[in-house]
C-alpha cells in the first residue's frame, strides 16, 4: 500500500511540476486514486513539495470533499436545502438508507456506501438531487434509490473511487443535469459568433477596453455589485511581476445555479471575457475556480479551452496580435462555500484552506501569488464579451441607471417553471412572479440565505443593485410554507459553512440556531426573541467576512417582514429552558437502554 501511495503522490507532484500552490490538485489526485488521504500520503506529499505536513493536514481537514478516513466506495451526498426538502428529499434519503443499509452520516456495513447530507449542489431547479462520487443525479424520487444502488453495486468498482464521472463508466439512472434555460434575453444569451468580442477588443488599446467596460457601467454579477471597470483600473495600476485574471465559478449560495447554466450553454463567452480582461490588464494567466459540485462540467470546459486554442483564441499571439499571450487553467474546488468569497478563493487557489484574508490589501493589489489580481464572476465575464461585441452604449441601454444590462436569475421553489431567466434589471418582484407562474407566492427569498426574505407588501420592489440586490438566487415559497422553518434551515447552513476563524461567526451562528430551534419548538418567549435579535446584531457587526456579516439575515429579515410569524410561536412565560430534561437525557437513556424520562418530569 505504501508503495502504491508513493507512486500516486510522485505522479501527482510531477504533473504539477512540484508547484506547492497546486497542492489541491495533488491531494485530489490522491483522493481519486486511493479513496481517501491516508497519513502516509500526507507525509509523502509534504516531503515531495518541501512543505510541513501540518500544511497538508490543514488543507485536507478543511474541505468537505476530502476524506482523512476511508469511506464507502460510493459517497452518496444528498442536497439538504429548503427546496430539496420541499420536494421530498427526506423521503428520498430514507429510501437510500433502506437500499444501501447505511444510516445517514454513516457507511454501510459492507463498506460499499457512505450516505450523508450535503449543502446545496447547485441543482435547486431539479431537486431532490445527489452527488454520487462525481456524478450528479437529479429529480429523485424514493422509487429511484433501489435502481441507483443496484447500478452502483453492479459496477464492480474496486477500492479506488474516481471523481470524474467519465472515468467511472457507470450509467446511473437520473444522471442528468437539465440546463433549464427558460428565458434567454437580448444580452447575455444573444446569438453571437465565437471570438467576435475578443477581435473587437484587440482593435482597441488595453486602456480603451477598460474604458468601454467602465462606460457600460458594468457591475459585478456575484452580488456585491462593485464596478468592474474600476476594479480593472485598480488592478492594472498595481505593480507586480504578473497580473492575474480569476473567474469565480464557485456559486454556492443555495438557490443559485445560473453559472452552471452559463458554463453549460456559453462557456465560450465566459472564457472570452476572461481573455479580454487579460488583454485589458496586461495579464498572461487566467484561472477559473470551478466548484467541486460541478466536477461533471470539468471535461467539457477543458474541451472548450482546447478548441479555443486550436482557433487561436488562446495561447500565444492571440488572433495574430503580436505579444498578446494568455492562457486559462481550471482549478477544481473541493466543497467549501466560503471559497466563493474572493480572498478565500485565492487562498484555495494557492493550495491552502479557504480562509478569508484580512483586507486591505485588496486582491487588486495583492491577490493570487501576492500579485495584482482581478476576481470576477462568471456572468460578469460573459457581459464583458457582449460589451466588446456590441458597445458600451448598447449595453447600458438595458436595465436602470445604477444597474445596466440584464440579470440572470436562478428561479426555484414553488413555481411551475424553475430555471434561469434573463431579465432586464429593474423588474419588480411582482412582474417576476407573474413571469415564472407564481403570482400568489407567500414570500420570496432574494439573494439566497445571505439575502432578504421579501413579503408580499414589498413585491413592488425592483431587482437591481439600488433596491433588491441579488447574485441570482430567487426562491419562491407558496402559502403552505413556514417562513421560520426556512430561516432555521438557512441558519443551519451558515453553521455548517462557517470557516471557524472568528468567534462571532463560529459560535454566534450556532447560538442563533439553538435559539431559533427553541422558538420553533414553541418554547420561546419575547425575551428569547429580543436576545436573539441582539445576538444577530453582534454576529453581523463583529464577524470578519461577508459570510458572518450576512449569516443573521434570515433571522433579521423575517423578524422585520414577518413579525406575526414570530409572535405566533411565543409563549407568555417569562422564562422557559431551551431543552427539557427528557431531551437532555435522551441520548444517555438510549445508550443505556433505559426508559425515557416521563413527560411531566422533563417539563
Ligand atoms: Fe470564517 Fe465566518 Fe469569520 Fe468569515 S465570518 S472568517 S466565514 S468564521
Amino acid at each position: 500500500m505504501a508503495d502504491e501511495i508513493g507512486a500516486v503522490v510522485a505522479a501527482a507532484v510531477a504533473e504539477v511540476e512540484s508547484d506547492r500552490t497546486r497542492l489541491m490538485d495533488v491531494i485530489q489526485a490522491v483522493q481519486r486514486r486511493v479513496g481517501h488521504i491516508p497519513q502516509e500520503a500526507i507525509r509523502r506529499v509534504a516531503e515531495a513539495l518541501g512543505i510541513h505536513k501540518v500544511e497538508v493536514e490543514d488543507m485536507v481537514s478543511f474541505y468537505a470533499y476530502l476524506d482523512r478516513e476511508p469511506k464507502g466506495r460510493f459517497r452518496i451526498r444528498l442536497a439538504r436545502t429548503p427546496v430539496s426538502l420541499m420536494n421530498g428529499a427526506a423521503a428520498v434519503a430514507k429510501a437510500f438508507e433502506t437500499a444501501t443499509g447505511a444510516r445517514l452520516g454513516t457507511t454501510s456495513p459492507d463498506g460499499a456506501f457512505t450516505l450523508e447530507w450535503t449543502a446545496d449542489l447547485g441543482m435547486a431547479d431539479q431537486e431532490p438531487s445527489a452527488l454520487i462520487n462525481g456524478t450528479v443525479v437529479t429529480a429523485l424520487t424514493p422509487g429511484d434509490a433501489p435502481a441507483i444502488v443496484a447500478a452502483l453495486r453492479e459496477s464492480h468498482l474496486s477500492g479506488a473511487r474516481p471523481i470524474l464521472p467519465d472515468q467511472q463508466g457507470i450509467a446511473l439512472p437520473r444522471a442528468k443535469v437539465a440546463s433549464n434555460l427558460v428565458q434567454s434575453g437580448p444580452v447575455v444569451f444573444r446569438q453571437s459568433a465565437r471570438g467576435a468580442g475578443l477581435r473587437a477588443a484587440l482593435t482597441a488599446s488595453p486602456d480603451e477596453v477598460g474604458q468601454a467596460v467602465t462606460k457600460a457601467r458594468l457591475r459585478g454579477r456575484g452580488g456585491a455589485g462593485f464596478p468592474t471597470g474600476l476594479k480593472w483600473k485598480l488592478c492594472r495600476q498595481s505593480i507586480g511581476d504578473e497580473h492575474y485574471v480569476v473567474c469565480n465559478a464557485d456559486e454556492g449560495e443555495p438557490g443559485t445555479f445560473k453559472d452552471r447554466v452559463l458554463l453549460t450553454e456559453i462557456a465560450d463567452a465566459v472564457f472570452e471575457g476572461m481573455t479580454i480582461a487579460g488583454y485589458a490588464l496586461g495579464a498572461r494567466h487566467g484561472l477559473l475556480y470551478l466548484r467541486g459540485e460541478y466536477v461533471y462540467l470539468f471535461r467539457t470546459l477543458q474541451d472548450v479551452l482546447q478548441r479555443r486554442h486550436e482557433l487561436g483564441l488562446l495561447g500565444r499571439n492571440i488572433c495574430g496580435h503580436e505579444g498578446f499571450d494568455f492562457d486559462i487553467r481550471i482549478q477544481l474546488g473541493a466543497g467549501a462555500y466560503i471559497c466563493g468569497e474572493e480572498s478565500a478563493l485565492i487562498e484555495s487557489l494557492e493550495g491552502k484552506r479557504g480562509a478569508p484574508r484580512d483586507r486591505p490589501p485588496f486582491p487588486t493589489e495583492r491577490g493570487y501569488r501576492h500579485q495584482p489580481t482581478a476576481v470576477d464572476n462568471v456572468e460578469t465575464f460573459a457581459c464583458v464579451t457582449r460589451i466588446l461585441e456590441k458597445g458600451a452604449d448598447w449595453f447600458k441601454g438595458f436595465g436602470t441607471r445604477e444597474s445596466s444590462g440584464t440579470k440572470l436569475l436562478s428561479v426555484s421553489g414553488d413555481c411551475p417553471h424553475p430555471g434561469v431567466y434573463e431579465v432586464p434589471f429593474g423588474i419588480t418582484v411582482n412582474q417576476l412572479l407573474d413571469l415564472v407562474g407564481s403570482p400568489d407566492a407567500a414570500f420570496v427569498q432574494v439573494g439566497g440565505p445571505s439575502g432578504q426574505c421579501v413579503a408580499p407588501k414589498d413585491y413592488g420592489r425592483r431587482i437591481a443593485f439600488e433596491d433588491l440586490s441579488t447574485g441570482g438566487s430567487i426562491i419562491v415559497f407558496g402559502q403552505q410554507r413556514d417562513v421560520l422553518e426556512v430561516a432555521r434551515l438557512f441558519t443551519e447552513f451558515f453553521v455548517e459553512e462557517s470557516c471557524g476563524w472568528c468567534v462571532p461567526c463560529r459560535v454566534g451562528t450556532t447560538l442563533m440556531k439553538n435559539s431559533l430551534e427553541k422558538i420553533l419548538g414553541n418554547r420561546g418567549t419575547l425575551g428569547d426573541v429580543r436576545q436573539l435579535e441582539a445576538l444577530a446584531g453582534t454576529v453581523t457587526r463583529m464577524s470578519r467576512c461577508g459570510l458572518g456579516q450576512t449569516a443573521a439575515n434570515p433571522i433579521l429579515t423575517t423578524m422585520r417582514n414577518f413579525p406575526q410569524a414570530w409572535e405566533a410561536r411565543l409563549q407568555p412565560e417569562a422564562f422557559l429552558p431551551r431543552v427539557t430534561l427528557g431531551e437532555a437525557l435522551a441520548e444517555a437513556t438510549r445508550v443505556q437502554g433505559r426508559a425515557p424520562v416521563p413527560e411531566e418530569e422533563g417539563a
